[in-house]
């Protein structure tokens, strides 16, 4: 069994926090386990909980399809967790003894997948890493590393159907992201939306480069 795999079995019987006796169960994650780039949002949402999957509503809808358009995929080569792993009633953001209560889990995931590269979607997985003092607004599109992850924070997907205006800002941070996958995982990794660019020593002699950006 993968150690990913032996530690949501734990995670499942847990009850640490409150958040565990209103919810259906607990969401741990999902996707390809040896992954190097981990999604990271807030909490489950009433799909999540009642299918317990992550990101698999409305907002998980358009996450998959800004991974997509990045060249990822839950099943292929992304993770996606949340902070908690439970539902907080009614979407209310947690509260921070959950945050904490549930903070082992996200750096048990963590220490398993080592991905090089996380995407903090969201204000409450910006904070749970960059600090309370955080504004998405104000500290998306900085990459800052933390032990070893380099961080991209971003928008929540349910925020950009909120406010579809910042999906410009978004897509923005996310080429950034496909850029530092190519720097540090994959420098051939192919995204429909932002092609590689090919530099003159990638082509044959003659060749007219092409403008892919
Ligand atoms: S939210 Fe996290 S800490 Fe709280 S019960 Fe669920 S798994 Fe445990």
């Amino acid at each position: 069994m993968h150690p990913l795999e032996a530690l949501e079995m734990q995670v499942s019987q847990c009850r640490r926090c409150d958040l565990r006796d209103q919810a259906h169960g607990v969401v741990f994650g999902e996707g390809a386990l040896d992954s190097h780039i981990v999604f990271c949002g807030e909490g489950p949402g009433a799909e999540e909980d009642r299918l317990l999957r992550p990101f698999v509503g409305a907002a998980g809808h358009l996450l998959d399809k800004m991974l997509d358009a990045m060249g990822f995929s839950r099943g292929k080569n992304a993770y996606i967790l949340n902070v908690v792993k439970c539902r907080p009633p009614g979407n209310r953001v947690p509260l921070p003894q959950e945050l904490a209560a549930c903070r082992p889990h996200l750096a048990a995931q963590l220490s398993i997948l080592s991905p090089r590269i996380m995407v903090l979607l969201g204000s409450t997985a910006i904070q749970s890493f960059l600090g309370p003092q955080a504004r998405v607004t104000r500290v998306h599109g900085q990459w800052t590393e933390h032990q070893g992850i380099w961080l991209m924070p971003t928008y929540h997907p349910a925020a950009l159907l909120r406010n579809p205006s910042w999906k410009v800002e978004a897509w923005s941070d996310l080429k950034k992201v496909i850029d530092k996958y190519r720097e540090l995982v994959d420098p051939d990794h192919f995204s429909t939306h932002y092609p590689l660019k090919i530099s003159d020593k990638n082509l044959p002699p003659g060749t007219i480069k092409p403008q892919c950006r």
